[in-house]
């Protein structure tokens, strides 16, 4: 079966065929490090990272750019408001370009924590003010924006002339007009539905460029533009980002790639990708409602929204168990359900790679790997392939008891699925960090020494070893014939 991905731009479901195969280029939307990371952040980069995961593992060679946003974020969406970044500087009392390491730094290390790839190529918005600049001259000559006062503005009316405008969207300019109104400070602009490409900056304001049209700084969506078609060139694969970024920013983008390129910009990307929201007890994630939550809080266990730490792969595990298209509902207990599963299919794993082959299968391991590899060509279902998995649990433990059988080629077959769709496609790491051989051979001989115990019949001891073994999360199931473990939450 083909990869099929649903296509914000044609509303449906699309078989995915690269424009140069084996090549495939894809952008996301990075963030705009002005603060810590948070949910929202950790969801984009998961769902990108197992799309990213999932094409490698296809056989394409991927070149995955994704951005840091590190001036020209106001923040209204009207080109109002003060720059993100800078707000953040002048609270803190420190340089602009010190807010943006400092959250960079802690972007990367909270999707590093959550096994999240880093992408091929991630450009900053501030190394690349030249390619912003001449995609803005090319604009200006083709007539599509117009300069004034120092800033530039894409001239929507214009372009509509040419090109459809709210393609992505299926919004209406009609609309527009009806939904915009005239801000203050916006009147250079001939319609209030026209965006800036370059700002004209105050003397005073902390990050401006030369310009043929002075000192200023560039907008956010240009910045998008010239970063993803100098690396991949128009237009390209994949566009990726939140489901908030399609209005006002990608619609931007695909406008200024054709006010820029013509029609060879094919709308800029072939297939646009968006994942929803995480939103709390049902509510939109904010600052102001009280219910932000940053990844680093999931690890810590920072109250009022947490009463313990939980471990990173457990916050990767409830994202994976949402269809990215659907809203993600955080909440501590859909967490700790999602811990709990997690360590339950890692022990699993565990279990399966200790079975011995027999002569003959009970079982056809094919047609089930094929079916769970369907769910992910099927749009990245991850939630429908955890749970083909789960389904396995009770028949691994029959395998690794003897009471169900696989030859060695099916045996072979059924632990490499595990793997390569847990750990390399769904990049789930294994929940502990001591070599797993040592931290196995240290429970079995536990084991063994508590055996011999209830055979001498010193229960305490025996008792003591197996209450010992929880306490590290390890939980015994004794059978008649032999003790077998798992791991359990920590
Ligand atoms: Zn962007």
């Amino acid at each position: 079966m083909p990869l099929r991905l649903y296509n914000t731009l044609t509303r449906q479901k699309e078989e995915f065929i690269p424009l140069h195969p084996p090549y495939v280029g894809m952008y996301v939307c990075g963030p705009t490090v002005y603060g810590e990371p948070h949910l929202g952040h950790a969801r984009a980069a998961v769902v990108f990272d197992v799309l990213y995961r999932f094409l490698r593992f296809l056989g394409y060679k991927v070149r995955y750019v994704r951005n840091i946003t590190d001036v020209g974020h106001l923040e209204s969406d009207a080109d109002e408001g003060e720059d993100k970044i800078l707000k953040k500087a002048r609270l803190e009392q420190i340089e602009p370009i010190e807010v943006a390491q400092r959250y960079t730094a802690m972007y990367h290390q909270a999707m590093d924590a959550l096994n999240v790839l880093r992408p091929s190529i991630e450009p900053t918005a501030t190394g690349h003010i030249a390619q912003q600049i001449a995609m803005i001259e090319r604009i200006l000559e083709q007539g599509y924006a117009y300069a004034v006062n120092g800033s530039v503005y894409l001239d929507v009316e214009r372009y509509r002339q040419d090109f459809p405008y709210g393609i992505l969207s299926g919004r209406n300019v009609e609309e527009l007009i009806a939904g915009s109104r005239e801000l203050e400070g916006q009147s250079e602009k001939k319609n209030p539905w026209d965006f800036a490409l370059w700002k004209r900056a105050e003397p005073t304001h902390l990050m401006q460029w030369d310009s043929p049209w002075g000192r200023g700084y560039p907008g956010w969506h240009i910045e998008c533009s010239a970063m993803s078609t100098h690396y991949l060139g128009v237009p390209f694969d994949i566009h990726g980002g939140g489901i908030d970024l399609i209005f006002p920013h990608h619609e931007a983008e695909i406008a200024q790639a054709h006010a820029c390129f013509g029609k060879d910009a094919h709308y800029e990307a072939r297939y646009w990708i968006h994942n929803n929201f995480v939103t709390i007890h049902g509510q939109k994630m904010s600052k102001s409602l009280g219910n932000f939550i940053a990844v680093e809080d999931v690890f810590t266990g920072k109250p009022p929204h947490l009463s313990r730490a939980y471990p990173p792969m457990a916050l990767r595990f409830l994202i994976l168990q949402a269809h990215y298209r659907s809203t993600l509902d955080f909440s501590e207990e859909a967490l700790q359900a999602a811990s709990r599963a997690y360590y339950r299919l890692m022990s699993t794993h565990a279990r399966l790679e200790e079975v011995a082959p027999q002569s003959y299968s009970t079982f056809a391991v094919q047609p089930w790997r094929e079916r769970v590899l369907a769910t992910l060509e099927d749009d990245l279902n991850t939630a429908a392939a955890l749970a083909l998995f789960f389904e396995q649990t009770d028949f691994i433990l029959k395998l690794y008891r003897g009471e169900e059988k696989l030859t060695q080629e099916d045996l072979q077959l059924l632990q490499r699925t595990w793997r390569e769709v847990l750990e390399d496609i769904l990049g789930l790491r294994r929940p502990i960090s001591v070599p797993w051989q040592s931290w196995k051979h240290m429970v079995e001989f536990l084991i063994d020494l508590r055996t011999r115990a209830r055979h001498e019949k010193n229960y305490a001891l025996a008792d003591a070893i197996r209450d010992k073994l929880k306490g590290l999360g390890v939980k015994l199931l004794d059978f008649p014939e032999r003790t077998i473990w798992e791991q359990e939450e920590e």
